[in-house]
């Protein structure tokens, strides 16, 4: 570390050190070399673009995809004595801001990446030195990555026409493809990129299918102290459920977009403050709030991806304390899913059937879940945490793979139009009029399921749905899918997991 940028850490930022990677990272763009910088939500990104920016001469150039961060960061950048200004559509100050830059009087210049690359901006640019280019959310630019904006692609032909400029990419979420594509994308080479270590010890992970949302969510609120934030799917049902909650003794309140301002500032300012507060939210709530003694995240239903899973949990434990984070998930939730990848572009859908099948993996596992995530994010963990719920009760697995065979051949010798539920009745030898009517009692597959092994058909169902072997129709009715085919051939086993609270739950259940 030169002795200068030593004395920038602690004059400017007040930093006694660097954490993590910082140092590495901010050494490669004082040494000019390109370089991604992936490191977790509150790692301390901007710190490695805004240091090298007061200690080199010129003026770094950040692009950033959304005016309300860039402004946040504007702020606290001029808190800490960093001359930056924006130039977005929302500043009224562009003259200034730009006799500013061609005076040499910025450190730092914000600007959206479809600004970054236009003509007019480009010959601005050349009016003054540069010293950076920094490439916040750099995940954009990856049609694999789960956030993809067309206007990053601009953004090459500008990093190459000022080649000597020395370029460093951030972003927090970027799987193993989504990495190669930034790196090629963005023209650096493969030693230049940087990973900090994702484990959150201090987070433990439980995953559970929904069986009971609404009681799910209750135990939940009961048994953990604490300020605690619960994902729901839609706008709706958050409001629903914290009107539920909020009958209770502790407060819980709503927030989602489609509130007004008033209600949303009132709702996350009073979380803020509280000490057992539950805030019900759409993914909307968390970007950039801070509140370390967060002591749980729970999400009602199967997040978009792993990096969402990950970031949106991580607001959990901040401050270093004991924190929990719980996912429900349903079948439902991976066909919904899946619907939803046949609406985005050709292109695109290679990396959502990537997400979804990532997402299987996690809730399905009977391994260690924080390994998943890990491996997730290119690292190399040990094969067991010891705090999520798969290393601390580890599950029973059984070979269901005989079950599915039955459950598949039903589905498709019933016409592949029906639901769960008759499926069920046909398998188990019901004779529900619907299966008297449709003469389903005089084929092969009826009532060949007895005794033990109905317990299987619900949780063999939704394997089966998560691994993409059944796909549900726009009636609801199941069909075979891609994986059908292996499994019922043989060629491929389908173990299930059984939870071992599962005889706990049962006997509560009777009770109430
Ligand atoms: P990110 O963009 O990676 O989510 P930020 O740049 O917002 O993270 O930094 C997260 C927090 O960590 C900020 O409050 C910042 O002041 C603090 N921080 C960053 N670097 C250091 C450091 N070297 N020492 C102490 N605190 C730091
Ligand atoms: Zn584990």
């Amino acid at each position: 570390m030169s002795p200068d940028i030593g004395t920038i850490l602690k004059d400017s930022f007040g930093f006694p050190g660097f954490r993590g990677v910082q140092e590495q990272v901010v050494s490669r763009v004082m040494a000019g070399l390109r370089t991604l910088a992936i490191m977790p939500t509150g790692a301390g990104k901007s710190l490695c673009y805004q240091l090298p920016a007061i200690a080199l001469p010129g003026c770094c150039v950040v692009v950033s995809p959304l005016i309300a961060l860039m402004h946040d960061q504007l702020r606290a950048a001029n808190a800490v004595g960093i001359r930056a200004a924006s130039l977005t559509s929302v500043d009224a100050d562009w003259r200034e801001t730009q006799d500013r830059f061609r005076a040499g009087d910025l450190d730092l210049l914000y600007v959206a990446p479809e600004r970054a690359s236009g003509e007019g901006f480009r010959a601005f640019l050349r009016s003054a030195p540069l010293s950076l280019f920094a490439i916040d959310e750099a995940h954009c630019v990856s049609e694999w990555g789960h956030d993809f904006r067309p206007d990053y692609r601009l953004l090459r032909p500008l990093l190459d026409e000022f080649a000597d400029v020395p370029r460093l990419a951030l972003t927090a979420t970027a799987d193993a493809h989504t990495r190669e594509d930034i790196l090629v994308q963005l023209g650096i080479p493969h030693e230049g990129m940087i990973v900090a270590g994702f484990d959150r010890p201090n987070i433990r992970y439980t995953v559970q299918p929904r069986d009971s949302l609404s009681r799910q969510i209750a135990d939940l609120v009961a048994a953990q102290p604490g300020p605690g934030i619960i994902y729901a799917q839609t706008r709706a049902a958050t409001e629903k459920m914290a009107a539920s909650l909020a009958t209770g003794r502790r407060e819980a309140r709503a927030y989602h977009a489609g509130l007004p301002p008033e209600t949303r500032a009132a709702n996350q300012a009073a979380f803020i403050a509280s000490e057992d507060m539950i805030m019900v939210a759409t993914v909307a709530f968390g970007m950039g709030i801070d509140k370390p003694d967060v002591r749980f995240v729970a999400h009602a239903g199967l997040p978009k991806s792993i990096e969402g899973y990950y970031q949106e949990s991580g607001r959990a434990g901040r401050d270093g304390d004991p924190a929990e984070a719980f996912l429900f998930w349903g079948a439902d939730d991976f066909a919904r899913a899946r619907q939803r990848m046949f609406e985005v572009e050709a292109a695109r859908q290679p990396g959502e059937r990537a997400r979804i099948t990532a997402l299987g993996a996690l809730v399905e596992t009977g391994a260690c879940r924080r390994a998943i995530l890990l491996r997730h994010f290119g690292e190399n963990p040990p094969p067991s945490c010891g705090n999520c719920d798969n290393c601390l009760n580890p599950p029973a697995s059984i070979d269901a793979t005989e079950t599915a065979r039955k459950y598949l051949s039903a589905v498709y010798r019933t016409g592949q139009s029906f639901g769960t539920g008759h499926i069920e009745a046909v398998l188990t030898g019901a004779t529900t009029d619907k299966v008297r009517q449709r003469g389903h009692d005089r084929i092969s597959v009826f009532g060949i399921v007895e005794g033990e092994e109905t317990a299987l058909l619900r949780p063999v169902s939704r394997a089966l749905l998560v691994r993409d072997a059944l796909v549900p129709n726009e009636h609801g009715g199941l069909e075979l899918g891609p994986s059908a085919r292996p499994i019922l051939r043989g060629e491929e086993q389908v173990s299930l997991v059984l939870p071992p609270r599962r005889e706990r739950r049962r006997r509560s259940d009777k009770g109430s």
